[in-house]
C-alpha cells in the first residue's frame, strides 16, 4: 500500500547493499558468497535487492520455493539455494524446472530426491548438524548420505553446509568446535563447503571456506551486541523515517499515552510521530529508546501505540509539525533500537508493516 499523505516510509539504499556485499567478498577473498535474501531480503524488498546485486552476486539463498520463484521471475539467473530444501516432494518438479539448488537436511528429503525423475541433475547442499541441533544430518550419518548422493545419477554438484548457533557471541569456544566437528565429518573428502553467516564472515576467517552466506550484514546491521572492528565498515541499507504530526507542551506530572506509563519529570514538549507497532516499530521499545528528530538524537517517551509514538522535544526547540523523524538508519542504528527493545535488528527489518511505503535510492 502506498500512502501519499502519511509521512512514514522505508528508504532503501541499494548502493549500501552493494557496498556490504562487496565488503563480504573482500573479507573472504577466496570464497564465493550467496546473498541471503529470504524473508523479502530481510524486509528490504527481495526483487530490488537481488536486481541490485545481479551484476556481482555468486548466488542467492532463500527459505522457500515462492521466494526463489520471485527471483527467477524477475530475471535472476544465478544459482539459488533453498536453505531448508523442499517441504513436499512435488516441489522437486519446480526445483528442476527453475534450476534451483536444494539443501537436503533429513532422511525424508533424501528419499524424495532419490525417487524424483528430474530432467537434469539437481545440485544438493548436504546439511550437517555440527552442533546447532536444529536441522541437518548427524556427523555419523554423513558418509552414507554422501555416498548415496554421489552414486545417484540425477544428483549434480554437492556442497557440504552447516550453520553456527553462536557465531554472533564473540570469544566463545562454540564456533571453533562446530568448525572442528564439520571438518572431521568431511574427513578430507574433497567437497565444497559452506559455513559462515554474517557473524562468522566478520569474526571467523577459518570458517570462510568455499561459500559464505551473508544475510544481516548485507543490510548494514552488525550481528554482534558488542562493538566489533570489522562491523563498523557496514553501511545501513534502510532508513525508516516519518514526521512529527502533533506537538504539545505538558506540565511536570502529566502522564503521556496508554497506561500513563510515562509521567513528565519536567515541563515537557511532546511530539507525536506517525509510526506505531502496526508498522513494525517494536511495541516493547521503552522510554529512552533513541529517535532522531531533525537529525538530532532524542528519546521515545511513553508506550508505543499501534499508529503513533511520542517523543521528547524539550531540547529540540526548532522541531515543528512536519519535521523529519528517523526511527533507524544512519543516525540511529537499528541495532540500538533492537537492543533497547530486547529484540534483534533481524526482527525489526523483517517486521516492517504492510502499510509502510518503500522507496529505493540507487
Ligand atoms: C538466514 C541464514 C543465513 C544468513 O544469516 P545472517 O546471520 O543473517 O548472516 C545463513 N545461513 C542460513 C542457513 C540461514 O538460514
Amino acid at each position: 500500500m502506498n500512502s501519499f499523505a502519511r509521512p512514514l516510509r522505508a528508504r532503501i539504499h541499494l548502493d549500501a547493499i552493494r557496498h556490504n556485499y562487496d565488503y563480504a567478498k573482500q573479507l573472504a577473498p577466496h570464497s564465493k558468497a550467496l546473498a541471503v535474501v529470504k524473508a523479502n531480503a530481510y524486509g528490504h524488498g527481495a526483487i530490488a535487492v537481488a536486481q541490485a546485486l545481479a551484476d556481482r552476486a555468486d548466488g542467492f539463498a532463500v527459505a522457500c520455493i515462492d521466494e526463489a520463484m520471485e527471483l527467477r521471475e524477475s530475471g535472476i539467473t544465478q544459482p539459488i539455494v533453498l536453505l531448508e530444501g523442499v517441504f513436499h516432494p512435488d516441489e522437486l518438479v519446480v526445483v528442476d524446472r527453475a534450476e534451483l539448488s536444494v539443501v537436503i537436511h533429513c532422511q525424508e528429503q533424501l528419499d524424495w530426491l532419490l525417487v524424483a525423475r528430474p530432467t537434469r541433475q539437481l545440485n544438493c547442499w548436504i546439511k550437517i548438524d555440527s552442533g546447532m541441533h536444529r536441522v541437518g544430518f548427524a556427523p555419523a550419518e554423513f558418509a552414507a548420505i554422501y555416498a548415496t548422493l554421489n552414486a545417484c545419477p540425477h544428483v549434480g554438484k554437492l556442497v557440504a553446509i552447516s550453520h553456527f548457533a553462536r557465531a554472533d557471541e564473540l570469544n566463545l569456544p562454540n564456533t571453533a568446535q562446530q568448525i572442528a566437528v564439520f571438518e572431521q565429518t568431511l574427513a578430507g573428502r574433497f567437497i565444497p563447503r559452506s559455513l559462515a553467516n554474517s557473524a562468522a564472515i566478520l569474526a571467523y576467517s577459518n570458517a570462510h571456506v568455499e561459500w559464505t552466506r551473508p544475510g544481516l550484514m548485507l543490510y548494514g546491521a552488525s550481528p554482534f551486541a558488542e562493538a566489533q572492528p570489522l562491523a563498523t565498515a557496514l553501511q545501513p541499507a534502510m532508513t525508516l523515517e516519518s514526521a512529527l504530526i502533533s506537538i504539545r507542551n505538558l506540565p511536570a506530572g502529566a502522564p503521556v499515552g496508554y497506561g500513563g506509563r510515562f509521567v513528565c519529570e519536567r515541563p515537557t514538549r511532546v511530539g507525536v510521530v506517525a509510526i506505531g507497532y502496526a508498522d513494525g516499530y517494536p511495541r516493547h521499545a521503552p522510554t529512552g529508546t533513541p529517535v532522531a528528530v531533525n537529525g538530532l538524537v532524542t528519546r521515545l517517551i511513553g508506550r508505543v501505540s499501534m499508529d503513533m509514538i511520542t517523543v521528547d522535544l524539550t531540547d529540540i526547540s526548532e522541531a515543528q509539525v512536519g519535521s523529519p523523524v528517523e526511527l533507524w538508519g544512519t543516525t540511529i542504528s537499528a541495532a540500538a533500537v533492537a537492543a533497547a527493545s530486547e529484540t534483534l535488528a533481524y526482527q525489526l527489518f523483517t517486521g516492517i508493516g504492510r502499510r509502510v511505503a518503500y522507496s529505493y535510492d540507487e
